[in-house]
């Protein structure tokens, strides 16, 4: 018979596994009893599938246990799943890809190594969280910024890893890497770039090392559990320049974008920007109306709604926000020249509050304000109840696209035909790169309510596919998706992923990390696609 969702059975661990686990970590390190282990569900999760359902978590708090436990999961024939912070909800937070997996929470090792003014780097453990280094360089007076998410309460290592974005001049945290600690499936510690010379004074300093750069294989991964890495910083600028873009109509947002390209090409504009739909920025303005205020049908909320929420809030109908760094001039100038390139739009506002850099902390009084100066805060929590009210949830599609208007369209048309009549609210977040733009549809459901859930987990591999039929990946996924993302990875019948597959089998053969992780699955997995290697 059946378990109904809510009554299934977590998958447990046996009584040797649990044992080993608890003498290999401090006393309060291993979590097994149901109730503690609710906490590290996907919070966003679809309780209907109960796929990903972890059996214990275990916290070390360094290196050694690190290693223990994976020496233990091989033993008793474990999975693992490490994760640092585990809080991108909308992705699936910390909860694994498949039921039965012991979680490897890293929140314990919450050290921050080192920082270096005068190379503006820094080495961190996982556990670090944005709001720590933060506090860490404001604790020590050091002029230097780190570069934080929306959120920031995930870690710096967890964040980088999974190809995050934050929004300063170093917001694209995969590429700040510089120099990982992994642990290997079978124990061995290795270290990249100039770590792996252990007289070398550089390791902070230079990203590559001798031979193929092995960092990108641990970045959206399960070759292994990084355990250090290091970062770039960015020193503290003279000024800076937060800055909005209001266009008024739907239809403005292919010339914006291609009014803007040049700007990002020629680094006019030097962090990653944000545009924004009324629902979005309503979500965090004190005093807007809520989601039944302003149509009380079934999602996707009309236009009209739309247009007229804007109307009464007194922004656009896309909202740009960009930051400028640099001298007082030059970021005056800077600004001149956005204001220049999107003057042809009708009825186009450009704003800017300017700060010196380092009267920011407290002078900086708004979200677009702080996080583009590093700046972490957790306001962009309230957005989630916008439509739903408390306890609101999302998952994200978020498809990478060239930064060109017709390519936006294009998702954009997908998406409102794909949505139309789902019943579902949807928002689209755009965050716009250097060259590129992705496009983050942000689904909106109510976690409570099973029926609405499950309906918005069932479009999920349908989005990635229809995406995938007109060319557009997805940057990140949630866990349910990550096969079918793999998938459209098509080239060379699926070349990437029979390489992935093989790295896979040489380094981890009994397949005890993450395995499912970016569908990568280990050799003798019944959800392999490919042949394992020979
Ligand atoms: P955040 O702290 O920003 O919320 P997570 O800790 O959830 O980020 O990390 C996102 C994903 O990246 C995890 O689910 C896991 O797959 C991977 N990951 C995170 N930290 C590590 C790590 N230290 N080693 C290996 N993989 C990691």
């Amino acid at each position: 018979m059946p378990h109904s969702p809510l009554t299934r059975p977590r998958p447990q661990l046996d009584a040797a596994a649990v044992r080993s686990l608890a003498a290999a970590v401090d006393a309060d390190a291993l979590i097994t009893s149901p109730d503690a282990l609710e906490a590290f569900r996907d919070p966003f999760g679809d309780a209907g599938s109960g796929d990903h359902l972890a059996s214990a978590v275990v916290e070390p708090s360094c290196l050694d246990q690190v290693r223990d436990i994976v020496r233990i999961a091989t033993e008793h024939s474990l999975t693992l799943w490490p994760f640092s912070q585990g809080r991108n909800n909308a992705y699936g937070g910390c909860a694994p890809r498949t039921s039965g997996t012991v979680l490897v929470s890293l929140r314990r090792m919450n050290r921050i190594l080192d920082v270096d003014e005068r190379r503006a780097t820094a080495l961190v453990e996982p556990g670090v969280r944005f709001s720590d280094m933060y506090a860490y360089l404001r604790d020590r007076g050091h002029r230097l910024w780190s570069s934080a998410p929306d959120l920031g309460w995930g870690s710096i290592v967890g964040n980088a890893l999974e190809h995050g974005i934050g929004y300063t001049v170093h917001g694209e945290h995969a590429s700040r890497i510089c120099g990982l600690e992994v642990v290997l499936a079978d124990g061995d510690v290795l270290r990249t770039g100039l770590g792996a010379m252990s007289a070398s004074p550089g390791w902070q300093v230079h990203p590559r090392g001798f031979g193929p750069t092995a960092d990108g294989l641990f970045k959206q991964s399960n070759f292994g559990i990084v355990t250090k890495m290091g970062i770039w910083l960015m020193p503290e600028p003279e000024s800076y320049l937060s800055g909005v873009i209001q266009v008024p109509r739907r239809e403005d947002l292919a010339p914006l974008i291609d009014a803007v390209r040049p700007l990002f090409i020629h680094g006019i504009i030097q962090n990653h920007a944000g545009i924004g739909h009324p629902a979005f920025v309503a979500g965090i303005m004190d005093g807007a109306p809520s989601r039944r205020e302003i149509y009380d049908g079934p999602g996707p909320v009309p236009e009209e709604a739309v247009l007229a929420l804007a109307r009464s809030l007194g922004i656009g109908r896309w909202n740009m926000r960009f930051a400028l760094y640099g001298t007082d001039p030059i970021v005056r100038h800077r600004f001149a020249m956005v204001r220049d390139a999107v003057s042809h739009i009708e009825g186009v506002q450009v704003t800017g509050e300017q700060y010196a850099g380092h009267e920011v902390h407290t002078a900086a009084q708004d979200q677009n304000s702080q996080v583009q100066a590093g700046i972490p805060g957790m306001g962009l929590m309230r957005a989630l109840d916008w439509y739903s009210g408390p306890g609101g949830g999302h998952y994200d599609f978020s498809l990478v696209a060239p930064l060109q208007g017709h390519h936006v369209q294009r998702i954009h048309a997908m998406l409102d035909r794909m949505m139309a009549g789902t019943g579902l609210d949807w928002d689209p977040a755009m965050i716009v790169g250097p060259r590129f733009l992705i496009n983050i549809a942000q689904i909106y459901f109510p976690p409570g309510n099973e029926e609405i859930t499950a309906r918005a987990y069932r479009l999920y591999p349908q989005l990635i596919r229809e995406g995938g039929a007109l060319g557009y990946a997805p940057y990140r996924t949630h866990l349910d998706v990550m096969d079918v993302a793999a998938e459209q990875f098509d080239f060379g019948d699926h070349a990437l992923l029979r390489f992935n597959e093989r790295l896979k089998d040489a380094l981890d053969p009994a397949g005890i990390l993450a395995p499912g992780k970016q569908g990568i699955w280990p050799a003798g997995s019944p959800h392999r696609k490919t042949a394992p290697a020979r």
